[in-house]
């Protein structure tokens, strides 16, 4: 038994005890420590430094993949200094991810192309890097998928792989579509969650607008009671970073037009 065991060789048993760092570095890190004079433990604590290293760098990837978040709307590519000053000053904090540990909900309202959409993905990256798991879903979308579930009589599975994850990304929770089933979904998703685990909404409707989703006064009066008791409000002002990018693009355009435009 022994020797068939040695017999694989180290490759094979490295990759069994699912070392795949090991296996990659051990004959390099062995050069590295010759020539440096480690010990053995100091050898074998580097390799084991190596494997978690990538461990974490491989659950991250995945993570992000299964958050569906769009790649580009990271905090590095947003500018910070648009934000009003106290919506500035608390993103540090909401990245830390308190809320998400205490099952608080963040909203972000605002008109459009006030960056809520990025704001709260660039929060979602930071998140996933700090070890939660996040979920980006167009709120339409997801009333979707609530809604075939509920259909084929699976809602309640569904909403239990949902409850996997502890941030769920609602994005632009206005443009649910308004029929009594997607409200009654949709509804149902946020008490689930409620007190239980953390919610961002975007919207560019305002509490007092939201009867629009939920139609019938009671039902909107009770989401919105869900989802604010324990809330962190962002209100997005300033203006519009598309028609501000759009009009600095229109302007460019037209010197360029004027350089070509003959005399
Ligand atoms: P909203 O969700 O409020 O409608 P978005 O987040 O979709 O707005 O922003 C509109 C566009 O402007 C997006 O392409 C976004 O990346 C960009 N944008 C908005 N705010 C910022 C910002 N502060 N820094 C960089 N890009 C921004
Ligand atoms: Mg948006």
């Amino acid at each position: 038994m022994k020797e068939s065991i040695t017999t694989q060789g180290l490759a094979p048993l490295l990759r069994s005890l699912k070392l795949p760092a090991f296996v990659s570095y051990h004959a390099e890190v062995a050069q590295q420590a010759e020539k440096q004079g480690w010990s053995f433990e100091q050898y074998l604590l580097h390799l084991a430094e190596i494997e978690v290293v990538e461990r974490r760098q491989r659950k991250i990837d995945r993570m992000i993949k299964q958050s569906r978040l769009p790649h580009e709307k990271m905090l590095s590519t947003f500018d910070l200094d648009r934000l009003p000053v106290k919506i500035r000053r608390q993103v540090p904090t909401l990245c830390e991810g308190g809320f998400v540990e205490r099952a608080e909900n963040l909203l972000a309202f605002g008109l459009p192309g006030r960056g809520k959409t990025h704001l709260v993905c660039a929060i979602g990256h930071e998140l996933i890097m700090r070890g939660y798991k996040v979920l980006f879903s167009p709120a339409y979308r997801l009333v979707q998928r609530l809604l075939a579930a509920k259909r084929d009589l699976v809602l309640d599975k569904e909403l239990q792989r949902l409850d996997r994850f502890d941030v769920v990304i609602l994005d632009d929770i206005g443009y649910v579509q308004q029929e009594r089933e997607e409200m009654e979904v949709l509804f149902t998703f946020l008490g689930e969650r409620y007190e239980r685990r953390s919610v961002i909404i975007t919207s560019n409707l305002v509490f007092s607008q939201w009867d629009r989703i939920f139609k019938d006064p009671l039902t909107t009066a009770a989401a919105i009671d869900r989802v604010v008791h324990h809330s962190v409000i962002l209100e997005m002002t300033g203006s519009s970073y598309r028609s501000e990018a759009a009009t600095k693009r229109n302007l460019g355009d037209a010197e360029k037009l004027e350089l070509t435009v003959p005399q």
